[in-house]
């Protein structure tokens, strides 16, 4: 049976910006991916500047692919007012297809191993063997003495470890395109609908990114994602103009269910889990990316810095609940500032009247540069 020092289940940001860390630093690493490079994901691919420092100080900041430099918040509720602020932070977009396979091209360059069309179908920690045991879709299986859980918002894995949020369904659907359109490169948007929010902004070479998180609910009433889109995003005047005046780039939406918001633990059964493994904070954030890179790092520096399995656990837990425990219920929170006309006003009236209220909120949901 092959054994690894440490396996990561997930390429996503979390898991590639793990698996970079401890391979710089000399440590065998196997991560093991059930799609392979590149493919595009249900992401707004807007990317919190919390992240940009780290990212240069590893040369790992995707700056050959021509990321959107992203200044301005704009924010329309359902009627269609508009409210406009400059972002204190600010972020970049770029499209997930291309810097995923931007950081698994420079993982495989220090050394990190891949095991990519594979999924881990169980994990669980042998505490006589003091290793974990994993087994894989193939019928194959693996040990590890350590194990980061980048598996995302929802994998098979929380199915087999029976992670309470997995009891729960979702009313949430998340939707995502790429067009070309008239949009300014500088802005991030939020357009508000009945039942959800839809954001907008460039990527790499002109592309925009027009992902939103809507109501599997009226999903089902309307019989259709066109259908769903013209009966009820189309209600915002902006939106309507975004969807009848813009280049589709794809043949179909990217498409995901089960988005769920629930509390998670950043340890269980001796696993580090990070990103949305750990909790996924809600999208209008715009900060789950940074979420996924932030505890990434935090999962690697615990294991190169302790020797102690129990060390490594409690200094991660530890990391983890200070920096994001809070971010994570604010977001909650503030989501439902979202999605029904008298709250879209309220809160389009808010940043008009308040913008310093509105930048507090803001900055809540938002971690440090690290
Ligand atoms: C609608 C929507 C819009 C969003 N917009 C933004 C935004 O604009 N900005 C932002 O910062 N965040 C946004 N987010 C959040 C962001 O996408 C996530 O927080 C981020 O992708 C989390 O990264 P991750 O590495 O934890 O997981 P992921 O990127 O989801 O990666 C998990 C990986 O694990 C793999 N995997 C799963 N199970 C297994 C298994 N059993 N075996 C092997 N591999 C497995 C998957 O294939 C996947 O590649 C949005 C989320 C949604 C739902």
């Amino acid at each position: 049976m092959q054994h690894s020092d440490i396996i990561i289940i997930g390429g996503g940001l979390g898991g590639l910006i793990a698996a970079h860390h401890l391979a710089k630093n000399g440590r065998e690493v196997l991560l093991i991916e059930k799609k392979t490079y590149p493919f595009h994901r249900v992401c707004g691919e807007y990317i919190s500047n919390e992240v940009k420092d780290f990212l240069l100080k590893e040369n790992l900041f995707p700056q050959e692919i021509g990321p959107s430099v992203i200044t301005k918040f704009q924010l329309s509720s359902i009627k269609g007012n508009v409210a406009n602020m400059p972002l204190d932070l600010g972020g970049f977009g770029i499209s997930r297809y291309s810097f995923d396979l931007f950081l698994y091209q420079k993982a495989t360059a220090v050394g990190v191993k891949f095991l990519l069309q594979t999924q881990v179908e169980e994990v669980g920690f042998e505490p006589k063997e003091n290793r974990f045991f994993l087994k894989l879709n193939k019928g194959n299986s693996m040990t590890a003495n350590h194990v980061i859980g980048a598996f995302g918002k929802r994998s098979k894995v929380d199915k087999a470890m029976d992670r309470p949020f997995m009891h729960q369904r979702s009313p949430f659907i998340g939707v995502k395109y790429h067009v070309k359109t008239d949009f300014d490169p500088n802005t991030v948007a939020l357009h508000n609908f009945e039942g959800g929010y839809c954001g907008i902004n460039q990527v790499e070479n002109g592309v925009s990114n027009l992902c939103y998180l809507g109501s599997k609910k009226q999903l089902r009433q309307y019989g259709s994602i066109p259908e769903m889109e013209k009966e009820v995003l189309y209600k915002n005047p902006h939106l309507r103009q975004i969807f009848l005046n813009s280049e589709f780039l794809f043949d179909k939406p990217e498409v995901i269910n089960e988005i769920n918001f629930s509390p998670k633990q950043p340890v269980e059964d001796h696993i580090l889990m990070v990103g949305d493994a750990a909790g996924l904070i809600t999208p209008l954030c715009g900060n789950g990316m940074a979420i996924a890179i932030h505890t990434g790092k935090l999962a690697a520096e615990a294991i190169l810095q302790n020797q102690d399995r129990r060390q490594i656990e409690s200094q991660y837990r530890r990391q983890w609940t200070l920096i994001f425990k809070t971010r994570l219920w604010i977001g909650r929170k503030v989501q439902w500032l979202f999605g029904s006309k008298t709250v879209s006003e309220f809160s389009v009236g808010l940043i008009k009247s308040s913008p310093f209220v509105a930048k507090e909120i803001m900055k809540r949901t938002h971690g440090e540069r690290f």
